[in-house]
């Protein structure tokens, strides 16, 4: 019966069966789950073979096989998931399964840009048999309200130092929540070719780069299949997990250009790449090997039919999973979407929280797009890009709705009112709105620390914060009034509320509210400076203002610290802590042009040093 398809009737609401028309030769390779008509019937009739990878066979009831299709969240490896215990994990495992979420991935290796200090910000979440010197602690500095001083720690992320991954998967199980680990070479990647130089992409010169792998170093991919095959034996096979995410997302410049390497394009080493990690996973038992579209469609054209042809001919094609993701609320970049994937099977990847540690960011709409494309391209999984923050809460609803429920669910705003009704009341939907209505401000967007504190092209670094963000926001003061407001109406609505959805979004709307304020505050003596001579302000009455502004700083971060998961605590204050360090040198600065010991024109508008070391690395 492998190769015959006998189709009785399609269940419409979730995402990963809906099929429209009988018989369409675009169902191969989708895992379509044939089912009875759900009020009479509710058994599956026949399942294909992919949809059998999944666990769904004939005669199994349609609400189990409903529930082996993936859908759930990415944890990426970065600031505030690395503090996680294992029973924060337990506890996401809880509330996705509450959800009927059934899958959590977790980053294991992922290297960012040069942030905060001017250091690369890197994780490695498991421990990499013999090699002992790719263990990583690092150090967070902030600001503590609670105990009025400035707090530092040093740590290794939990999950590695007690090594609890499997203890992870195990307890998805138990829920009915399959973990599997996100692992990425090629892309993301800084901290092993930094420390094991000889695995590291060469200039021309053969001199060995801090990012990227040589490829044609045999050592290299020796060490990357035994690394994954020792995640997949420890951790993943001993509890029946089969699927291994591989990442290969943002390579940018990471290409070898040594002798060897730069003999063959770029596309083809990526793709060939591509294929040796999928075929060894394959051959270790590994079912579902899954890969960002993100460098083959978007950086590079290396999807096409010949590279779909090369999966078929290497028995690779029923294995493999493109995960197309996106960020967008507006629209779906079409070098991002599924449509391209020339049949081969797909996920989705919406966001549903990510900027946690540094503003509010709604995407719920994001959501709402993926996973109608989801949908209509017959996308068999989706799996948000996230944080794991209550404050989201509209999020992780939105992708659980829009995923089991995709007709049924409707358009945003009536999936929002929902929501509200089901979750809080008309005061948490307004609190919601304000919150959102804020974000899609133009002087919203400039004032978070958070943008600064990454190397850009063109600009000085480190980053002059606030310097660049009242240069974009100094015009708009209606905007910082908005924002201020906003949080302030926001936190009156919310008022009171002790579940940890109200509780996120109160923390939220404090940040929000002191924001404004500090900007609107930071604006004035801005102008002033860079105005008329003879009409300015009394420098007092500003520094009284900046220093409202900064009593307001230290109040939001006080309600940070007691309103967000602990874990998150740390990197959320450290943003906040460097706007603070820099109200009070202002203050400062503009007590000395009362006083005569400085002159307008020589107000520093940022700091370079203290602020910059807020977080970093431990060499
Ligand atoms: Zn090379």
């Amino acid at each position: 019966m492998d190769s015959q398809r006998i189709i009785l009737h399609v269940d419409m609401d979730a995402f990963f069966a809906s099929v429209e028309e009988l018989c369409d030769p675009g169902l191969a390779g989708k895992p379509v789950m044939v089912c009875g008509n759900r009020e009479t019937r509710t058994v599956v009739a026949a399942a294909n073979y992919e949809a059998r990878k999944y666990g769904v066979s004939s005669g199994m009831p349609l609400g189990i096989a409903r529930a082996k299709c993936p859908r759930g969240v990415f944890i990426e490896d970065k600031w505030g998931p690395d503090l996680m215990e294992l029973d924060d994990w337990k506890r996401l495992i809880d509330y996705l399964a509450e959800r009927k979420l059934n899958n959590l991935g977790i980053g294991l290796y992922g290297c960012w840009c040069v942030q905060y200090d001017g250091t690369i910000t890197e994780w490695i979440n498991v421990p990499v048999p013999g090699h002992p010197e790719l263990r990583r602690e690092w150090t967070i500095r902030w600001y503590s309200p609670s105990d009025n001083e400035e707090k530092e720690i040093t740590y290794l992320p939990p999950i590695f130092e007690q090594d609890f991954l499997g203890e992870i998967v195990a307890y998805g199980r138990e829920r009915g929540v399959e973990v599997i680990p996100y692992v990425n070479s090629l892309g993301h990647n800084t901290l092993i070719p930094r420390l094991i130089p000889d695995f590291a992409a060469k200039t021309e010169d053969g001199e060995p780069e801090e990012f990227g792998y040589c490829l044609s170093n045999p050592a290299v991919a020796e060490f990357v299949k035994g690394w994954y095959g020792h995640i997949y034996e420890t951790y993943l096979k001993p509890h029946g997990v089969h699927t291994f995410h591989i990442q290969l997302d943002e390579v940018g410049t990471g290409f070898c250009r040594c002798e060897q390497c730069r003999q063959t394009p770029n596309e083809r080493m990526f793709q060939d790449w591509a294929m040796t990690l999928a075929k060894h996973l394959v051959s270790l038992g590994v079912q579902n090997v899954v890969i960002y579209n993100d460098q083959f469609t978007r950086h590079m054209s290396a999807w096409d039919e010949a590279f779909v042809e090369r999966l078929r001919e290497e028995g690779l094609i029923d294995h493999v999973i493109i995960d197309w993701w996106w960020y967008s609320n507006e629209s779906i970049n079409p070098q991002a979407d599924p449509k391209m994937g020339y049949g081969v099977r797909s996920w989705v990847k919406p966001m549903t929280c990510y900027y946690n540690w540094s503003r509010w960011d709604p995407r719920q709409r994001n959501v709402e797009k993926m996973l109608q494309r989801a949908h209509t391209e017959r996308a068999e999984g989706a799996a948000s890009y996230s944080v794991f923050d209550p404050a989201w809460g509209l999020e992780f609803d939105a992708l659980a709705e829009y995923a089991w429920n995709n007709r049924g669910a409707g358009p945003i705003h009536l999936f929002e009112e929902k929501w509200a009704a089901v979750r809080g009341d008309g005061d948490l939907l307004e609190a919601r709105r304000l919150l959102d209505r804020a974000a899609a401000a133009p002087g919203f967007g400039p004032i978070w620390y958070y943008a600064y504190t990454y190397q850009r092209a063109g600009k000085p670094w480190p980053r002059r914060y606030p310097l660049e963000a009242l240069e974009a926001v100094a015009d708009l003061p209606e905007d910082l009034q908005m924002l201020r407001q906003a949080g302030e109406r926001a936190r009156l609505l919310l008022d009171g509320r002790s579940d940890d959805l109200s509780r996120g979004m109160i923390a939220e709307a404090a940040r929000l509210q002191c924001h404004g304020h500090a900007f609107q505050a930071m604006a004035q003596a801005f102008e002033a400076a860079r105005g008329d001579a003879d009409d300015r302000p009394d420098p007092m009455s500003l520094a009284a203002e900046i220093d409202r502004a900064r009593a307001s700083v230290v109040e939001a971060m006080a309600v940070m610290e007691t309103h967000k998961p602990h874990y998150l605590v740390p990197c959320c204050l450290r943003d906040m802590s460097v706007l603070h360090e820099f109200l009070g040198f202002l203050s400062e600065q503009l007590a000395e042009i009362a006083d005569g010991s400085r002159e307008w024109s020589g107000i520093e508008w940022f700091i370079e040093n203290e602020i910059a070391q807020r977080g970093r690395a431990v060499q």
